[in-house]
């Protein structure tokens, strides 16, 4: 059976980019009758932050990606990772180093400037018992690399195709670090396969991540899952960013755009199919297939947003528009929702169209619109008021007036509704009722 996993880092709020990567995992899992698991990846404490985990799991819930079973906190998990660790050192697969960070750095950097590529130099695994017990006593903790073996790393990647690496072109990953916490490079390996997560699906820039984890997976003794690796997510001006803001969920949300809205565009960016406003995820769990991913960046662009947002609104039925914008029914009826949503192009526009029915509005004509919109009363159709109220009011009002057109239709608008543009008035006109547009034409 499929078992994927999402693994945010709690360390910020979801960006379109993560969230894409769970919605990828969920789609792929419903629509293999498989289990989708939420793991938070908290093993950096000083990164890692309740609050964020809180929002993650907020949001998803939020867009529908429900997840199976409870969520996982690596940080509950830290003695799996330790006998892992032990395991590792049996095998002689795990040794301890004693470079400073700036050590590191240093070498680093004279490889750089005789031109080779920076790969750790296994200094650690010549030290003799006495140089480490020297180390120690100088104040030194070690941190421990895991040794990869020479072999060839290669998977076929669901979306990449074949992925070739060669492990001599790649330093020892770091698994512990000095302070005896384990990095997320093996608790991720550790969770996938006590898991038994069969498939890895995530951003491509953990490809070399998986090159060396597919080698503690074997080291490990656990089955090596598939891998599908997703071209990135960027915007127009360059990478998304959880510190930049802007794409974050929580601003998607507080801009009222609607769940499917981002769901629709997150299923289908970045692939050969056509994106599309969908109704629900059903419809997108239907035609998930990995061969529809391309290799190139995919382009997040907020304008494609909104405008999926609005298509989504103009057909949204009334019970739809209360399950998102739960406050929508203190203020609001079907009527009103009916009228307006074709003129929306946020949820939250709606309580603005409301208030400009119910509440004072101010309205900007000059001495003759005034005349002529006050010259309209007389010709008001008596209630009750339906959709056919407004054709029968202008077909009166015509004969007495020589305006046309715009002339005679927009200070109609502007004295009802004191804005330019909107819903159609003779939607408006049952929705105001007769004594309110009495009221306003005579203003
Ligand atoms: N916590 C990692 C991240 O957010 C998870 C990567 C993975 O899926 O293995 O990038």
């Amino acid at each position: 059976m499929v078992k994927v996993r999402f693994a945010p880092s709690p360390t910020g709020f979801l960006h379109v980019g993560n969230v894409r990567t769970a919605l990828v995992n969920w789609l792929f899992a419903r629509r293999h009758g498989g289990h989708f698991l939420l793991r938070i990846d908290d093993t950096d404490p000083e990164r890692s932050r309740q609050e964020y985990a809180n929002a993650i799991m907020n949001d998803l819930e939020w867009l529908g990606l429900n997840w199976d079973g409870e969520a996982v906190w690596q940080s509950t998990r830290f003695d799996r990772y330790r006998r892992a660790t032990e395991e590792l050192k049996i095998q002689n697969r795990l040794y301890p180093c004693y470079e400073t960070a700036e050590e590191l750095d240093m070498q680093r950097k004279m490889l750089a400037g005789r031109g080779l590529p920076p790969i750790y130099n296994r200094a650690g695994l010549k030290l003799s018992d006495e140089q480490k017990k020297k180390y120690e006593a100088e104040g030194r903790r070690p941190h421990y690399r895991f040794l990869l073996n020479d072999e060839e790393v290669s998977w076929n990647d669901l979306i990449r195709g074949p992925a070739h690496f060669k492990a001599t072109h790649m330093s020892d990953p770091v698994l512990l670090r000095e302070d005896g916490v384990p990095v997320y490079t093996l608790a991720s390996v550790v969770d996938d396969g006590e898991m038994h997560i069969t498939h890895v699906v995530r951003g491509e820039d953990h490809v070399s991540n998986t090159a060396v984890q597919i080698q503690i997976y074997k080291a490990l003794g656990f089955a090596v899952p598939e891998f599908a690796h997703m071209a990135l997510l960027k915007t127009k001006e360059g990478e998304l960013s959880k510190r930049l803001g802007g794409n974050d969920i929580r601003s998607l949300r507080e801009a009222s755009i609607l769940p499917m809205a981002i769901n629709s565009l997150l299923a289908r960016i970045g692939t050969s199919k056509p994106v599309e406003p969908m109704d629900s995820l059903d419809e997108l769990v239907r035609d998930f297939d990995f061969s529809a991913f391309g290799r190139a960046p995919a382009i997040f662009d907020p304008a494609e947003l909104e405008r999926l947002n609005t298509k989504l609104l103009h057909e949204m039925e009334y019970d739809e528009a209360l399950l998102i914008m739960e406050d929508l029914a203190h203020f609001s009826d079907e009527a009103f929702w009916l009228s307006i949503r074709a003129n929306i192009k946020t949820l939250a526009e709606a309580r603005q169209w409301w208030d400009i029915l119910h509440g004072d509005i101010q309205a900007d004509l000059n001495h003759d619109d005034r005349a002529f919109a006050r010259s309209t009363i007389a010709s008001l159709p008596p209630e009750p008021w339906n959709e056919t109220t407004y054709d029968t009011w202008i077909a009166a009002v015509k004969p007495a007036t020589a305006r046309k057109g715009k002339e005679l239709f927009l200070p109609l608008r502007k004295a009802l509704t004191g804005q330019e543009q909107g819903p159609e008035l003779k939607k408006l006109l049952p929705l105001l009722g007769r004594e309110k547009v009495m009221e306003r034409l005579s203003a």
